[in-house]
């Protein structure tokens, strides 16, 4: 009796299955995400190889990324890859080592790096960098930035809204993908600096106050995603090994806020903007 309900039961599984299978309409099929701040770190080697990184981010639902590594080595591994079904979007990053972080500003070997690794020919930015307040000022970063906009390259900037107005100062050209769009700054400066420089974009990453407690989007980032539908980007900045192993669980974290949206805001803050931006050129 038992194996016989189990039986039933275990038909009625396989005819929901097959039922959703080949049904029209794919309602659960998670929305596609283009991942705008991935590092693929290599020192001296990944913490997963390419194929292993692939097969993740196919897993994840991921078909686009923003592919930054350091050093370089990274990058380059992804793009000789030329994995089909993602699109890998290279930038250069200005650093060798972790060290960089805090002093590629006033470092004139950083920009010759950045000059020499252009010639690849297939760059689309420079970034991820790190700059806080007055440090933007430098004239290395005045360089990196007018380098940027006479060669049609984004700016990734990891910064604070001090910095990314400094930024735009030095070159009133520059286009800027804002990592983490400011942590925890209000959503009102957030909303001022979007309105102020239309060629700003902010990236989520590690970014506050997004849901509440209870994943619940809250009402002023649904009020923001409103009002500048195509202005922000996701990403799951993989800088340690901690977020490869968490990667899955990122991408889940960003579409069960991404649901909460009406589909076509949804689509646009999960990939429609980076493959606006990142179009072929
Ligand atoms: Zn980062």
């Amino acid at each position: 009796m038992i194996a016989l309900m189990r039986s039933v039961a275990l038909g009625a599984a396989v005819v929901l299955a097959l039922a959703c299978a080949v049904g029209p309409v794919h309602a659960d099929e998670p929305i596609e995400i283009f991942d705008a701040h991935l590092h693929y770190n290599w020192e001296p080697k990944p913490y997963y190889s390419v194929e292993e990184v692939l097969a993740l981010l196919k897993r994840s639902g991921v078909t686009g990324i923003l592919a930054t590594s350091r050093p370089n080595t990274g990058t380059h591994a992804l793009m000789e890859a030329k994995p089909p079904g993602l699109q890998v979007v290279p930038f250069i990053r200005p650093y060798r080592v972790r060290a960089d972080i805090r002093t590629w500003f006033g470092d004139p070997f950083i920009f010759d790096l950045v000059q020499e690794e252009y010639k690849r020919g297939y760059y689309r930015g420079i970034g991820e960098f790190h700059i806080s307040g007055r440090d933007a000022e430098g004239d290395w970063v005045k360089k990196t930035v007018d380098f940027a906009v006479a060669h049609d390259l984004y700016l990734h900037a990891h910064a604070d809204d001090v910095a990314v107005e400094i930024l735009m100062r030095h070159n009133p050209r520059a286009r800027i993908i804002w990592a983490h769009t400011g942590f925890g700054l209000s959503t009102d400066r957030v909303a001022e600096m979007l309105t102020k420089y239309p060629k700003l974009w902010g990236e989520l990453s590690y970014r506050s106050g997004i849901t509440d407690g209870g994943g619940k989007l809250t009402a002023e980032w649904r009020a923001l995603f409103e009002r500048f539908p195509d202005r922000f980007l996701l990403g799951s900045d993989t800088w340690i090994n901690e977020r490869w192993q968490s990667y899955g669980e990122i991408m889940a974290g960003y579409r069960a806020w991404l649901a909460q949206l009406p589909p076509k805001t949804a689509a646009q803050i999960a990939h429609g903007t980076a493959r606006g931006l990142f179009a072929e050129r």
